[in-house]
């Protein structure tokens, strides 16, 4: 048994405990993190926004060329090599898994592979591949994450699959059925359906990715239906694993009368925090039933010296989410007085085309009550996406009706979360209409769409299409 004594431990190094780590010795702050994997980076790096990015990239350009014969240019039928596209996807994150090993290197920050669980309200223990370390530390960071739920009812075998055995990319099955309308979801079926997969969605509530608006949602189904079938409100209700074939029984408005034959069910039904399983009652830490851990708004558990995270401390789970968290806990712990006290996170679902909303939605604006107006740009009257084939696709900005003041906005369409961020900034900034239609874009581009959503809000556009 090794023991190491320390200022700061953080356990997990996903985005949060990474940037969390980093940022504490950048502040002068002796740091060791733990990780249960070899390499940091967490699920985001290693299982998750990464190599499905990678993924999507190739499923893309897949369908680009296929689009292009319509246009003159006809490349013919593509061919996969599985393999080489796993590579691909590996060598994405080995690249940045190499880029984190170096930076915690040169930072100086211990990585102690292995996986930890308090013993006190000052002890961690890790069990690794080297053997059992205790670490005794004045300050904790807990950055454990989330792990995929599971559905008990489906049976255990190696053609149910969650998110990350998706990712491994085994084989492309004939038949897929993902499990859940979501975001991770609709991303792996992308990837899949361009590889040649015929993909079933199942979704028990009646629109896909549920927390986006009903209008944008509606774009992008529209555009989906030719890729996907999907059914809404309707739930599986029994798998049957047999030889042949995985059985799935449906129940609900477009439910299958029988049960439908699939070689492989990805189930993708949302993420599970991690808290339960990391003895923190032993530090003195409070999780509730769900595993979440509670925070106040320096990232603060109710021990004074541990603070905590990332997934494991609520919605959105998303990266960026837990990297701005994590520099507020770094920042505090090295004497620093600083919030996470964001007006908006963003949320982006990278399909194509892709869905992205920031700060309120119009579901959210009707349900607290605030008098909004929206303003939606079709790109069917854009003069980029009609030039790029990718008409497919709205922007609804939302105002206060009143003051004209930026409270959100979404976009359906090809790259629409790489143009979220304008909008991040002008409701972070307080900006209105008029500072938006201001601004002048750059033509023919499709962020141009902010703005003329903005001057459809002011009056100044009425003769859209
Ligand atoms: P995590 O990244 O979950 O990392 C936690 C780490 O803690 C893990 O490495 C785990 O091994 C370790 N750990 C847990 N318990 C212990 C223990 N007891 N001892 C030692 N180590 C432990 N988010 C986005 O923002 N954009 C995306 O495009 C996106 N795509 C995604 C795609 C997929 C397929 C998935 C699954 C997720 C995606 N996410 C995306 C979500 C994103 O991955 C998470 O929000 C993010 O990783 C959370 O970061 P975190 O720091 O809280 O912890």
């Amino acid at each position: 048994m090794s023991e190491i004594k320390t200022q700061l431990v953080v356990l997990g190094a996903g985005p949060g405990g990474y940037s969390a780590a980093f940022r504490a010795a950048d502040l002068g702050v002796e740091t060791v993190i733990v990780d249960a994997r070899d390499t940091l980076g967490g699920v985001c790096l290693n299982v998750g926004c990464i190599p499905s990015k990678a993924l999507l990239h190739v499923a893309k350009v897949i369908k680009e060329a296929s689009h292009l014969s319509k246009h003159g240019v006809t490349f013919g039928e593509p061919s996969f090599d599985i393999d080489k596209i796993r590579e691909y996807k590996d060598s994405v994150v080995g690249q940045l898994t190499k880029g984190l090993a170096g930076m915690s290197k040169m930072r100086k920050v211990n990585h102690v592979q292995g996986y930890g669980k308090f013993t006190g309200a000052n002890t961690l223990e890790v069990d690794g591949k080297e053997g059992k370390t205790t670490i005794t530390f004045e300050k904790a960071i807990i950055a454990a994450g989330s792990e995929p739920v599971s559905l008990p009812f489906i049976p255990e075998d190696d053609r149910v699959i969650d998110s990350t055995g998706a990712l491994e990319m085994k084989d492309i099955p004939e038949k897929m059925l993902v499990l859940g309308g979501g975001i991770i979801g609709l991303e792996m079926g992308t990837v899949y359906e361009a590889l040649g997969a015929k993909i079933d969605v199942v979704e028990f509530l009646d629109q896909l990715i549920p927390a986006a608006d009903k209008d944008i949602m509606k774009v992008f189904t529209k555009t989906y239906k030719d890729k996907f079938n999907i059914m809404l409100e309707t739930k599986v209700t029994a798998v049957d694993a047999k030889d042949d074939g995985l059985y799935v029984t449906f129940e609900g408005k477009q439910a299958p009368s029988e049960p439908v034959r699939y070689d492989k069910v990805l189930v993708a039904v949302g993420r599970r925090p991690n808290g339960k399983v990391l003895d923190a009652d032993k530090a003195g830490v409070n999780v509730d039933e769900r595993g979440f851990i509670n925070v106040d708004k320096q990232m603060k558990t109710n021990v004074d010296h541990i603070f905590a995270i990332g997934d494991l401390v609520g919605q959105p789970m998303l990266a960026h989410k837990a990297v701005h968290e994590g520099h507020v806990a770094a920042e505090v712990i090295a004497g620093q007085k600083h919030y996470f006290d964001p007006r908006c996170i963003p949320s982006v679902c990278y399909t194509e085309p892709e869905v992205a909303w920031v700060g309120l939605t119009e579901k959210e604006a009707k349900e607290k009550g605030v008098n909004y107006e929206t303003a939606t740009f079709p790109w069917a009257a854009s003069g980029r996406a009609i030039a790029s084939d990718a008409t497919d696709g709205m922007t609804k900005m939302i105002f206060e009706k009143d003051t004209g003041r930026v409270l959100g906005g979404a976009m359906v369409g090809t790259n629409a979360g790489e143009m979220l961020g304008e909008i991040g900034l002008a409701i972070e900034m307080g900006a209105d209409a008029e500072d938006v239609a201001l601004t002048i874009h750059a033509h023919p581009t499709l962020n141009e769409s902010i703005g003329l959503a903005a001057e459809i809000f002011e009056g100044s556009i009425t003769d859209l299409p």
